[in-house]
């Protein structure tokens, strides 16, 4: 399971925009690791650098210096529609003779197919296949004639999910989808604005944070200061994984940190599924905060009991099987001392496939652990994400065919447990209707559109490929 992308905007005028882009987008690196790209714009020129890679590996001393401007957009990719490729690397591009804009994307648009044939038709070309490309146009295809209207435009025929940044003519803007599935913030630095998936990328570069872009609002940031204009919204739904797996532990969403929200289901874990142990470890470092919390909560001792390789990534963010299952061996390696012999309560953040966690459990049994009971902090993923979430499709989802009980004897563990629904939303401690929770409960927030649908069909083995019902909406 991988998110989509981290992006970022700047309009600071007597600032080095790109290195300040540089910085953020390393702090958003957990969002997206396959490629990253940085545009600044001195009015009517846009200079742009993007590769693959990791942020790091991008940008040298060179590019940043010839990246000139007092605004700035970057943008760290993982795939969710279009290939890994290099020409998919954001930010994008676009233009007609009136207006050039650069734009990067957090999401999924659900309904790009249709608009890409019609836009298309209507003669734009594509150099990519993303959706984010669909956007541009979308945007530039537009009848009104500002840029801020044209956005506007574009946001009442998308649906689905995005967070964008749109640089443009010395402007910087930022867009929350009207659901607001993905996070955006929005912060000051230096008498200038910044705009920001999470707000751990606010705090590396010293900016301040002002508040959540809201949903259905399109920010935008110029000399004149900031304004916002908003398209009308009636349901909320911001990807509760976000407080279970993607943001960054020090990153604050809706006014809650997430590593508060992850020690609270630990603890709620601890109350649904108590068990005698030794010790209590999380799997870093995603559930860390969950297994102290489990700890504390029980009174069981916590220990590490895996240690985690850093610089290898994310197992799910790696793009095919081969590469993730290279990936678990790679990523962990058992404290033997700190194991052997003893009961573990084992808190991870979420199975999916179910292909990571047997490998886990292995190595830990190798290691001489005597039990391993796994508690998980997401309730069982039966239904796939249409929203930028490339968890699998749904016959690859591993509780969309099997019982916990079954799940448990093909991971290999002593028990399982997943956190309910109900103690996931006391863990973050919001209404639960602000929520997108469709990969628990399969009920999608907006109808996800027909070759969707398709698309599942294709994907599923003809056994379960009657199960189509189950994911129309
Ligand atoms: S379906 Fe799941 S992963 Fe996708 S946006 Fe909704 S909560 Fe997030």
């Amino acid at each position: 399971m991988h998110e989509s992308c981290g992006i970022f905007g700047i309009y600071a005028p007597g600032v080095d925009v790109a290195r300040v882009t540089f910085f953020a987008l390393y702090a958003l690196q957990h969002r997206g690791q396959e490629s990253a790209g940085i545009a600044t714009t001195e009015g009517a020129k846009i200079y742009i650098h993007t590769d693959m890679g990791l942020v790091s590996q991008v940008f040298t001393e060179d590019d940043l210096l010839r990246l000139t401007g007092n605004a700035a957009i970057g943008h760290n990719r993982y795939s969710t529609t279009g290939s890994s490729t290099a020409c998919n690397a954001q930010p994008i591009i676009a233009g007609t003779t009136e207006v050039r804009l650069a734009l990067g994307h957090n999401g999924n648009i659900t309904n790009s197919k249709s608009l890409r044939v019609e836009l298309e038709e209507k003669g734009f070309a594509f150099n990519s296949s993303t959706d984010s490309e669909v956007i541009a146009n979308l945007i530039l295809s537009s009848p009104e004639k500002d840029l801020e209207a044209k956005i506007k435009y574009a946001i009442r025929r998308l649906t689905g999910a995005y967070s964008l940044v749109i640089l443009s003519g010395e402007k910087v803007f930022g867009v929350r989808d009207p659901m607001g599935v993905r996070p955006l913030c929005i912060g000051t630095l230096d008498g200038g604005w910044v705009i920001a998936s999470e707000t751990c990328a606010l705090d590396h570069i010293g900016a301040q944070y002002v508040r959540e872009v809201e949903p259905g609002e399109i920010v935008t940031i110029d000399a004149n200061g900031v304004r916002s204009t908003y398209i009308e919204t009636n349901r909320r739904a911001l990807c509760i994984f976000e407080y279970i797996y993607f943001a960054r532990p020090d990153s604050v969403l809706n006014g809650k940190l997430i590593y508060s929200a992850r020690q609270k289901m630990g603890t709620i874990l601890s109350r649904e599924y108590p068990v005698n142990a030794d010790i209590v470890m999380g799997i870093p470092d995603s559930a860390t905060a969950a297994g102290l919390g489990y700890a504390r909560a029980s009174g069981i001792p916590y220990h590490e009991g895996l240690l985690k390789n850093r610089y290898v990534g994310r197992t799910f963010i790696e793009p095919d099987q081969r590469l993730r299952e290279l990936g678990v061996r790679l990523k962990f390696n058992p404290l033997t001392q700190e194991i052997s012999g003893k009961r573990l309560i084992v808190v991870d953040d979420s199975i999916v496939r179910g292909t990571t966690t047997p490998r886990v459990i292995n190595m830990l049994r190798k290691a001489g652990a005597r039990e391993v009971h796994m508690r998980i902090c997401a309730p069982p993923i039966r239904h796939p994400c249409f929203f930028g979430v490339d968890m699998a499709t749904r016959w690859e989802l591993i509780a969309a065919h099997k019982t916990v009980a079954e799940i448990k004897d093909f991971i290999g563990a002593d028990s399982l447990g997943y956190i309910s629904m109900d103690g996931l939303i006391e863990s973050v401690g919001l209404p639960a209707d602000m929520f997108c929770r469709a990969c628990f409960t399969g009920e999608y927030p907006t109808p996800v559109q027909l070759e969707m649908d398709k698309l599942q069909l294709e994907t599923l083995p003809p056994d379960t490929a009657r199960s189509l019902s189950e994911i129309e909406t």
